[in-house]
């Protein structure tokens, strides 16, 4: 996600070399400038952060440990904009949401992807299509409620915007929903008719919220279309898609320094689960390679519930944690989105994120091999992995049509998965943890 930057972070703060040497803080500041206009961020926010970190880390005594507070520091600044985090509800229902970007920045998808984030929060949300300019979009949205579970207003007939997102808020209002959430039409640049057409769409049904989805890997064109956007439709906020493609992090830098609109949520995955509200501080922490435990904390929440995840804690100290449990937890991780939008997360994971992309916890080998193995058990051997003895092995190796050596191994690995589980569910278990990936 942000590889570049985060090891050339790395790079920086290495070339300091002795307390007090200002000259390997010059040499500091020079690697961070180039790594930071590399990753296209504007030139100005560079000059306004490497003044920050410089007089920070003179203040507090030139060393590692001070540059690298004040990078934290000088980055947070740019990324807290003013305004709101994350979504927020109007106080009277439905909260409209009108969905404006670039053709092919991720908006359609964006919006289901809302659309399934507030349903996990327990809210009643309404799409409406009215994005009739890509040919396919309406049919997209379609496929997209029915797999969200979350209703859709489309007219088959109309192709007026305007009059299907006028009645798309009568109908929000009649059903009763929290949320209206409008996906509007993109172009593949800024034109006069599609600014005319969203201005129309926003006098139409007085939006609460203005969402711009902006493509993380645009660079600094992407920056000034949401700039021009800005000017136009008065944003309320931005969501940077395609995070995940972003291996620069620049533009999350430049958007806040240059618009000021406050980001909302990253799109980090095409799986629907791959959004996350923009939180800065932790997005500080991703790109100082310090990984995102709560988000992913939070996201697990609200797959797993919280007795769930009691019990299993409990097992996993007792060390009682079963192939049942490793298979309900293989499908909870199917909920969380992608494996790699759930490695970035974890401290020092962010390039190993990266390796993983392609990793389907359907169809990785790994994965099918166990799933055939736990179908051979029998429920009781299932319960208790310290049953399966050398005839019982080679019983399942049969059934599952692997050899038994495999089997062993397979079951040595779960056991060492075990073990290293109870440890760290320990009072000091998320700082092992943390000492293992660092
Ligand atoms: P629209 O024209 O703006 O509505 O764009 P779409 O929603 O159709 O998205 C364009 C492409 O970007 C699709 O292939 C999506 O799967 C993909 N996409 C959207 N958001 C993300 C994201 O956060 N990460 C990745 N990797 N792909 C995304």
């Amino acid at each position: 996600m942000f590889d570049t930057l985060t090891e050339s972070f790395r790079g920086a703060i290495n070339k300091i070399r002795f307390h007090d040497d200002e000259k390997s803080l010059k040499k500091a500041l020079e690697e961070l400038k180039k790594a930071l206009l590399k990753a296209d961020v504007h030139y100005k926010a560079v000059k306004d952060l490497l003044k920050t970190v410089e007089n920070e880390t003179k203040a507090k005594g030139i060393g590692k440990e001070s540059f690298l507070s004040a990078l934290r520091q000088g980055l947070l600044e740019i990324l807290q904009t003013s305004g709101s985090q994350g979504f927020v509800f109007a106080s009277k229902p439905p909260t409209v949401v009108l969905m404006a970007g670039l053709q092919g920045s991720g908006k359609t998808t964006t919006t289901a992807k809302l659309a399934s984030f507030l349903k996990t929060k327990g809210k009643k949300v309404l799409m409406a299509a009215c994005d009739l300019q890509r040919l396919a979009a309406v049919e997209q949205l379609k496929q997209l409620s029915a797999q969200i579970e979350v209703d859709l207003y489309h007219e088959e007939e109309s192709a007026n915007p305007v009059q299907i997102a006028k009645n798309a808020l009568h109908r929000a209002n009649e059903g009763l929903y929290d949320v209206l959430l409008v996906d509007t039409a993109g172009r593949l640049a800024i034109d006069e008719a599609l600014m005319q057409e969203l201005k129309s769409v926003k006098e139409a049904i007085h939006p609460h919220e203005v969402f711009y989805v902006a493509d993380s890997l645009s660079g600094q064109d992407g920056v000034r279309s949401a700039e021009r956007f800005h000017q136009e439709m008065a944003l309320s906020g931005v969501i940077l898609s395609k995070f995940d493609g972003d291996s620069k992090g620049g533009v999350a830098l430049s958007i806040a320094y240059q618009i000021g609109i406050p980001l909302r949520f990253i799109g980090s995955g095409e799986k629907i689960p791959d959004l996350d509200p923009f939180l800065p501080d932790r997005i500080v922490n991703r790109l100082m390679g310090a990984g995102d435990i709560e988000s992913l904390a939070e996201k697990t929440s609200a797959v797993i519930s919280e007795k769930e995840a009691k019990n299993l804690t409990k097992k996993i100290k007792k060390g009682e944690f079963n192939f049942n449990d490793f298979l309900a937890q293989m499908d909870n991780m199917k909920k969380l989105g992608s494996m790699q939008s759930i490695l970035s997360m974890l401290p020092g994971m962010g390039s190993m994120a990266s390796a993983l992309k392609d990793v389907d916890l359907d169809n990785s080998r790994e994965i099918k091999q166990i799933r055939a193995m736990v179908a051979s058990m029998t429920p009781k051997e299932r319960e208790d992995p310290s049953l399966l003895n050398g005839s019982r092995r080679k019983r399942i190796a049969l059934g599952s049509g692997m050899e038994v050596a495999d089997v062993n191994r397979v079951i040595k690995q779960f056991d060492g998965a075990a073990k290293m589980a109870k440890k760290f569910s320990g009072k000091r278990g998320m700082q092992d943890l943390m000492g293992l990936m660092n």
